[in-house]
């Protein structure tokens, strides 16, 4: 069964009574190339098991089952396991979890992949991206994520520092993992077609952080540097830290790395933060 195929979806969703949930981020795929460049870019083949994060009618899953070992997919709407079990039910190596990806036990549910090589992939839903990246990476259960999000939320990922695109989730995402464009994906490649255009993105996570210091004293000042981004660096920790440091203190800090009193959080590298850190109170 071709699900990319809107005559193939149509009837489909018609013969279920399915009608599209804006609040569950459902713009399903009706284009068969994304499918295929998501588990080709995810490098998703024989020996690999996967996590797939919302799978709707399964046309993301469909092309993954085909080239994995095991495909297991979590999806909150509680109409779509009755579709997914006529469009993708005969396959041996699927299996469905019900529930919400930020609240299932991904350690759990990976457990029965028994240590094989394991990846997650999704077209995600928009209104939990940054969630949902989140509680992925933190579950330390996958070697890559590669995941459809929309087109500014891919900039902002893969942003290099200076950019206006750079701020503290690339940051978060650089501590974790190397982030590379897949592929872009028109608006027109969804039934319903959303707002935006969106980019597919694949985070290589890291085995160890390329820096080495206390990752929540390390957040708490990435955060801090980019709570007011029209404020200079030295305002905005001279804000966050105020009990601790003096903003001449700040200044001086800043030189002896190298730093313009006048600098940008939007200008330091994860690096730089982390040498930053070692010289805060
Ligand atoms: N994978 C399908 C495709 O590409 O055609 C559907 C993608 S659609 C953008 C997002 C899917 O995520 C929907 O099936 C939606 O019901 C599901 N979803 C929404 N919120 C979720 C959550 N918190 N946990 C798991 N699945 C969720």
């Amino acid at each position: 069964m071709n699900l990319c195929d809107i005559n193939t979806l149509k009837p489909l969703l018609k013969r279920h009574g399915f009608t599209f949930s804006k609040g569950l981020g459902q713009n399903f795929l009706c284009d068969e190339s994304v499918p295929v460049a998501i588990a080709e870019g995810a490098g998703v083949d024989e020996d690999t098991c996967v996590i797939e994060v919302g799978p709707g009618v399964g046309a993301l899953t469909q092309e993954l089952l085909k080239r994995a070992d095991r495909v297991t997919a979590v999806e909150l709407d509680k109409r779509l396991p009755a579709l997914l079990s006529e469009t993708v039910g005969g396959y041996n190596n699927f299996s469905l979890v019900e529930g919400d990806i930020l609240k299932v036990n991904l350690p759990e549910i990976c457990a029965a992949f028994d240590g094989r090589k394991t990846v997650a992939c999704a077209n995600l839903p928009y209104y939990i991206t940054t969630p949902a990246i989140t509680a992925l990476i933190e579950s330390r259960c996958f070697e890559s994520i590669t995941v459809m999000v929309q087109r500014e939320v891919a900039r902002r990922i893969c942003a290099k520092p200076g950019t206006s695109d750079y701020g503290a989730f690339t940051v978060y995402i650089n501590y974790h993992a190397e982030a590379s464009v897949v592929c872009e994906v028109d608006r027109g490649c969804f039934i319903p077609a959303p707002n935006v255009d969106s980019t597919v993105v694949r985070l290589d996570v890291r085995k160890t952080p390329p820096v080495d210091c206390d990752k929540k004293a390390l957040f708490k000042l990435v955060k801090a540097a980019f709570a007011q981004r029209r404020k200079t660096l030295v305002n905005c920790l001279s804000f966050a830290y105020k009990d601790k440091i003096s903003k001449s203190e700040l200044e001086d800090i800043l030189l002896s790395l190298d730093l313009s009193k006048n600098v940008r959080g939007e200008e330091l590298s994860l690096v730089k933060y982390a040498e930053l850190l070692t010289k805060l109170p």
